[in-house]
């Protein structure tokens, strides 16, 4: 961001063209279906008006940068689909904050990426609009949910790409392209105009080249919005200055993690980052997290049921799909909702409706919430010792696209990365080395609001490593 925003100051290269460029290789790799959609005409409208900006020397930090957005934010008069037949044809009349924001800060819009429908997968295979294709290797998965703007990153289709994380959509698939990405504290980032798939657990983020890059969106895309209740209204620090920051590092190592860790090459990677980080400088301490082992589980009752509740909304009638096949008022929401949801939405509805019913609710509902508290104490004991917590990102490297039809064994991809969403902290992947050939990721996470410590880590290991760096 840093070079192509004084490249641009300076007229070496003026919007127009930056924006040319990376439109050209949107369409050089449109066979990725990275992009679900790309509106030329309106990119190099913004950039014409960024030029003028830099002209008249009023541009800000991400001023004529070319991003991408996940499918999943809504722009004023733009289609906007969250890779679901339900929404093909809506069209958005308002602007999620986080469109607002980035575009306050200057930054060109593209288009917008391709995910897994409303946001449930790893995989990017429950995209209504056919999967992506990992950059690195095409007959693998990007993973998902934010498959396309993982991919986009990784094949430079643009500078940085939005993204969102509920249980692991920004960071496994930064881990599957060997991107960085990371998703904020729940609440840091206004979720207005984000298409909502489990409240409490939703967030958006940044998936970009490098950690400095990341902090630099991340600030611009930060801060406390009225429209969200949820939104934290604290101060927003200067992400840009701490990433690269003189700070000290206290590392925790769950007790029991790297024993555990069953592929060769992810246990060694993880273990060679971390002794690159002690070498450093940085301190290694062994935390206890007694009730981690829970996370998937209870992940996998909130998430359907915060789920089911949100997608009620998709009647038919409002908006979204319409079927045409209807003699009645129930056939008319019963035909919608079959027609316009795919199948692992709609296991997702029918698990969190027979969680949430009357006699379940207990069992399953509220057991979950508790269990949801009980790793959220272990966190806050263990980051009474420690700064940063780091685990593996996803337990394996990308595999092949179709090669995982169990739901279960699809949703362990997210193992190491729902505790942080269900304890609403900070989390972040860098790529660390590689399993079978493929990137993986080393995970950060950091306490509540401290987005900058965990990206001061991952910026002094990018510093020491060239894991990150691609062609
Ligand atoms: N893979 C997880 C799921 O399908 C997480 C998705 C996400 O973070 N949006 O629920």
């Amino acid at each position: 961001i840093l070079e192509l925003s004084t490249a641009l100051k300076k007229k070496q290269i003026s919007a127009i063209e930056l924006a040319n460029y990376f439109l050209d290789r949107v369409n050089k790799f449109s066979h990725l279906n990275a992009f679900l959609d790309v509106n030329p005409e309106i990119t190099l409208e913004q950039a014409k008006k960024a030029d003028e900006k830099i002209s008249m020397r009023e541009s800000g930090a991400l001023t004529g940068i070319p991003i991408a957005h996940k499918d999943i934010f809504c722009i004023k008069d733009k289609k906007t689909t969250c890779g679901s037949k339900m929404l093909s044809n809506f069209i958005s009349p308002y602007s999620s904050e986080v469109f607002s924001k980035l575009d306050t800060a200057g930054a060109i819009t593209l288009g917008k990426t391709n995910m897994d429908e409303f946001a449930m997968g790893s995989s990017n295979e429950t995209s209504f609009y056919g999967n992506v294709l990992n950059p690195i290797n095409e007959k693998l998965s990007p993973g998902g949910s934010s498959g396309g703007s993982a991919a986009a990153v990784r094949a430079n289709l643009c500078s940085f790409a939005t993204a969102t994380d509920t249980g692991g959509s920004i960071r496994q698939p930064a881990s599957f392209c060997g991107v960085t990405g990371i998703k904020p504290t729940y609440g840091r980032v206004s979720r207005w105009g984000m298409i909502a798939f489990a409240s409490s657990l939703d967030q958006a983020g940044i998936i970009a080249k490098n950690a400095k890059d990341a902090a630099i969106a991340l600030k611009y895309m930060s801060g406390f919005d009225q429209k969200d209740s949820t939104s934290l209204n604290e101060e927003v620090k200067d992400l840009q200055k701490e990433v690269d920051a003189d700070q000290e590092h206290v590392i925790g190592i769950p007790k029991g993690l790297i024993e555990n860790i069953k592929n060769d090459q992810v246990r060694d990677s993880f273990k060679n980052a971390i002794s690159i980080l002690e070498k450093d400088g940085a301190k290694i301490e062994e935390i206890n997290l007694p009730h981690i082992e829970y996370s998937l589980p209870a992940y996998y009752v909130i998430a359907p049921a915060e789920c089911s509740a949100n997608l009620a909304r998709y009647d038919g009638i409002r908006f979204g799909h319409r079927s045409e096949s209807v003699s009645s008022l129930e056939d008319l929401y019963v035909n919608s909702r079959t027609e316009g949801f795919g199948k692992e939405v709609k296991n997702r509805i029918f698990i969190g409706t027979f969680c949430l019913s009357a006699g379940y609710y207990d069992a399953f509902y509220n057991k979950a919430l508790k269990i949801r508290n009980l790793i959220k104490s272990d966190f806050d004991e263990a980051f009474k010792k420690v700064s940063s917590i780091a685990m593996p990102t996803c337990s394996n490297s990308s595999f092949e696209l179709g090669s995982i039809s169990d739901p279960v064994e699809m949703y362990e991809q997210d193992i190491y990365t729902i505790p942080a969403n269900l304890a609403g902290l900070p989390a972040l992947s860098i790529p660390a080395g590689t399993a079978d050939e493929m990137p993986i990721g080393l995970q950060l996470i950091g306490n509540y609001l401290e987005e900058g410590k965990i990206l001061n880590l991952a910026n002094k290991f990018q510093k020491l490593t060239d894991f990150h760096e691609f062609k």
